[in-house]
């Protein structure tokens, strides 16, 4: 059981009471009844790979691990839909689709570990979202276990459907805190054909924090625009694998698109004179190896921080695209002793404490809650992706509206009035 305390956050929590891993209707039934009656909470899990604790038990838990639910991957080519039961890998629902010639864009840096109910869950985005969005915008469908016991489906399969508030909506992003999402039936598009990978060193780093929103105004949509400041590029290049020693430039950014013709020298001229004033030594990769390799060690870079920095707090902030300056130019006149990467294309910036140790716990609270200030100030919040869980809770309850604060307590009076899923959680 002890490994069921954790997840990918620094949280640990007490052991639960029971590990349950349901494989029918039957057992869910019997397992909401004995929460209400017996009082203790169900806390979701899937791959356990969560960075805010929101699957790390609180007292008298069980943790209903979604692994063994039955189901298996199946698509619709006429309606261009996938579906598939929480219990199956990301990867496992990307590659069914990709086996289609079609495309399932959520792409979490965790893709290849996390599962699909778990990315539902979290309302799971990564690179490619600046582009395609996060997982709830591919939702089209969900079963849950709500509080009565009973399996519902929210949602209906096809992408036109308005009968209603969507209620699917409400439960992709919910961590657990309304019911226990069993499967999805999420939109595909076809596969895109063609993709230019690029890496871009930059001289002047700041520079760099334009090219974004300059890129996206001359109608040019990157499908992915990765980072990382001088300090984390530093870091790379001395702790990093092999690869990572030869990354080239002040700081980098690792920009890849995907439209059709993409890969003819008129796009990639085009790209170059916008690019250009930026990094004179603007690379491409020249095949699958390279590119799979850049992306390696961006996947692996929170690992490598972490290795080195074991006390370290990191945060996954996110600001409007267009404020990206203005959040450097801000943590700069805080003084907030931090280094960043991450996904500059959307403003989901993964800012990492890296010397979280070496402050009294209160200047760091205090630090984290400049922060999160400053992000809100410039119309930004406080996680672009890991969520809320138990890890952001206090900040999240401090610093939000009260009355949408009041709002999702009372949909969670009404969902679940006994408080049996996930408590403690978000709200
Ligand atoms: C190396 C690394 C990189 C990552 N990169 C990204 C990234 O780029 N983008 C991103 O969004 N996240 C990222 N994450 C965070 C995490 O992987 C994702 O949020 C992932 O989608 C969580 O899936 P999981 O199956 O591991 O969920 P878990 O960690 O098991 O659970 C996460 C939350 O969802 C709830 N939950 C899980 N399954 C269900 C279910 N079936 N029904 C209801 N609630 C459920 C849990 O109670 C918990 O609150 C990263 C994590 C790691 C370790």
């Amino acid at each position: 059981m002890e490994a069921y305390r954790r997840d990918e956050s620094h949280l640990q929590g007490p052991l639960p009471l029971a590990i349950v891993k349901p494989r029918g209707p039957q057992a869910l039934r019997e397992l909401v009844r004995r929460a209400q009656t017996d009082g203790f909470a169900l806390v979701p899990r899937g791959a356990g790979t969560g960075k805010a604790g929101g699957c790390v038990p609180t007292e008298r838990s069980v943790v209903v691990d979604l692994n063994e639910w039955p189901g298996e991957i199946l698509i619709s080519r006429p309606d261009m839909t996938l579906k598939a039961p929480s219990s199956a890998l990301l990867k496992d629902v990307k590659a069914a689709a990709s086996a289609h010639g079609l495309f399932y864009p959520p792409d979490p840096n965790s893709w290849d570990q996390c599962a699909f109910g778990g990315s539902l869950a979290t309302n799971a985005g990564g690179p490619g979202a600046c582009k395609y969005g996060m997982t709830r915008h591919w939702v089209l469908a969900v079963e849950a276990l709500m509080a009565d016991g009973e399996i519902h489906t929210f949602g209906i399969p096809t992408v036109k459907n308005n009968a209603g508030p969507a209620l699917a909506q409400l439960l992709v992003g919910s961590e657990g805190i309304f019911g226990i999402i069993l499967g999805a039936t999420v939109r595909l598009i076809p596969a895109p054909a063609e993709c230019l990978t690029l890496l871009l060193p930059a001289r002047d780093w700041h520079a760099l924090l334009e090219l974004p929103a300059l890129l996206v105004s001359a109608g040019l949509l990157a499908s992915a625009f990765e980072f990382w400041d001088p300090e984390v590029l530093e870091l790379l290049r001395r702790f990093g694998p092999e690869e990572a020693r030869r990354m080239p430039g002040q700081a980098l950014a690792l920009i890849e698109f995907d439209d059709p013709g993409c890969g003819s020298d008129a796009f990639l001229e085009r790209v170059l004179d916008l690019l250009g004033p930026v990094s004179e030594e603007l690379q491409s990769a020249t095949d699958a190896r390279q590119r799979e390799a850049l992306w390696a060690i961006r996947r692996q870079t929170s690992v490598i921080l972490k290795e080195r920095f074991p006390h370290k707090v990191s945060e996954d902030i996110v600001v409007p695209r267009s404020q990206v300056r203005a959040f450097f130019e801000g943590v700069e006149t805080l003084g907030l002793p931090l280094v960043t990467y991450g996904h500059l294309g959307d403003g989901n910036l993964h800012v990492n404490f890296l010397h979280a140790d070496a402050y009294p716990p209160a200047d760091m609270e205090a630090h984290l809650l400049a922060l999160f200030r400053l992000c809100l100030r410039l119309g930004g919040t406080l996680s672009g992706e890991h969520g809320i869980g138990l890890a952001k809770r206090e900040a999240f309850l401090a610093l939000s509206d009260p009355y949408q604060i009041e709002a999702l307590r009372a949909l969670k009076r009404a969902l679940d009035p006994c408080a049996i899923f996930n408590p403690g959680k978000v709200i």
